[in-house]
């Protein structure tokens, strides 16, 4: 038994094999009949006649656009065609890109003497020898360029056993928590200011765990409540590593769930591992403010400083909850990006939706993108500091500018009532002054 091949929960998988290789039997076993869309199918429903191949444009028509709509609903979707030519597959790599969803080529590259036998006794439509043998040659040819094209990830079942041996084991993405119902405290951006976290989380009824030097490790609420932090734990504020030490004792323990912001993107790229995910991208440019939360670290026993990279470097870009009622991302997030695992999804929830200008304080100008979202999701953020919190379209920013002198808020949920403590004392000068109109500035 070959080992099972893991596949996107949410992607559009490509088959590509010649016919008689087992594509539609391939399908048939593994996917529901709603999420595989065949040309053969598209040829019937066009022509009433699934071997009609002068419906073969409308037919790939239809199957163009219903992927375009399953994929755009958040629907995983199997292409049941030949694809063995690169012009075959280039529309369906840019719909994947289009709704960004990677992109899965699963090749049946089988004997050419046992599809061509095949194809020959299928009862309802025998495809000739020569056909078969045309595409054989168009497979092969074009294998090893798949990567290159655009596919995530390239399966090839060799064999008539693995071809019916294998299974498909759905991989959830890390992003789709919808599993998980709350209720939650959404914290907003707490920047390092330890005490106005710790007396927020009192206030919210958790208990604060601490170790043998008395330090916070960790905070549990008795009714099983679960803070759900919006990024940004680091630089600016007094106390980086406390924070990060109480977020990730209460990630460890289940009573916290968190989101990148922009500040644990640039302080894992710093750290200068890049890698997958939240830490992708190279080098940042270390700033002061950065440059003072690498010595706080730096100062922080080695175990310490290795788990705190790989809770950072291992944060969601953003997370959908509550079946799908709630999103979390630390610069808000666009509907079209809701539970999509793209750069350009992640670049938007850790920046926002920036034009690439900067205002007159030099920082980026962003979009005011919750006036224009009509999404059904719930979509609490921070990124942007602001005094007051007013509702926009069913978005809300939970960033009060606790490290400027503002306060740190929480957003219960789904009560939708907000909790706040006013900090101690500003602790780092406004970049600018802080906006009392939500979605305009980017910190
Ligand atoms: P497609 O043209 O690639 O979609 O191939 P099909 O799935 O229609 O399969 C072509 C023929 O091969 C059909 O008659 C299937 O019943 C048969 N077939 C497909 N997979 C297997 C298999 O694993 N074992 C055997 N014995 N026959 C298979
Ligand atoms: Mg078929």
């Amino acid at each position: 038994m070959s080992q099972p091949l893991r596949v996107p929960a949410l992607s559009l998988v490509v088959l590509v094999g010649v016919a008689g290789s087992g594509k539609s039997t391939f399908a048939a076993r593994h996917f529901r009949p709603t999420q595989v869309v065949s040309s053969d199918g598209c040829r019937a429903l066009v022509a009433d006649d699934p071997r009609d191949q002068s419906a073969t444009g409308a037919a790939f028509e239809v199957a163009h656009l219903v992927t375009r709509h399953r994929l755009a609903n958040g629907l995983l979707t199997v292409l049941d065609a030949t694809s063995v030519e690169p012009a075959a597959r280039r529309p369906l790599l840019e719909l994947a890109r289009e709704h960004d969803v990677p992109a899965v080529a699963i090749v049946l590259d089988l004997p050419e003497e046992l599809c061509a036998r095949r194809a020959a006794e299928r009862p309802d439509r025998a495809v000739a020898a020569a056909v078969v043998h045309r595409q054989h040659m168009e497979l092969r040819a074009g294998l090893h360029g798949l990567r290159a094209e655009g596919f995530a990830a390239v399966h090839v079942l060799r064999t008539e056993a693995e071809a019916a041996g294998t299974a498909v084991d759905l991989v959830g993405s890390p992003l789709d928590r919808r599993a998980e119902q709350g209720p939650f405290d959404i914290v907003g951006d707490v920047h390092g200011c330890l005490d106005e976290l710790e007396e927020l989380l009192g206030r919210l009824g958790y208990e604060i765990a601490r170790d043998g030097a008395g330090r916070a490790v960790g905070a549990h609420h008795p009714t099983g409540r679960r803070a759900v932090f919006v990024g940004d734990l680091v630089d600016r504020g007094p106390d980086p590593a406390g924070v990060l030490r109480l977020a990730m004792g209460m990630v460890a323990a289940g009573d916290a769930l968190a989101v990148a912001g922009n500040h644990e993107h640039k302080l894992v790229r710093a750290l200068g591992r890049a890698g997958a995910g939240v830490g992708a991208g190279g080098q940042a440019k270390v700033g002061g403010n950065l440059a003072r939360t690498l010595e706080l670290l730096g100062a922080e026993p080695a175990e310490f400083q290795a788990a705190a990279f790989d809770f950072c470097a291992g944060l969601a870009g953003h997370l959908v909850l509550d079946g799908g009622a709630l999103v979390v991302a630390h610069a808000g997030l666009k509907e079209a990006y809701h539970g999509r695992d793209s750069d350009r999804a992640l670049a938007f929830a850790l920046f926002g939706d920036t034009t690439g200008e900067r205002d007159e304080y030099g920082l980026p100008v962003r979009l005011p993108w919750a006036e224009q979202y009509r999404g059904r999701a719930t979509v609490v953020y921070g990124h942007t500091p602001m005094f007051e919190h007013r509702w926009v379209n069913n978005t809300l920013c939970v960033d009060t500018g606790c490290c400027f002198g503002g306060s740190l808020t929480a957003l219960r949920y789904p009560e939708r009532e907000l909790v706040s403590v006013q900090a101690r004392r500003e602790h780092y000068p406004p970049v600018r002054p802080l906006r009392h109109e939500p979605g305009v500035a980017a910190s």
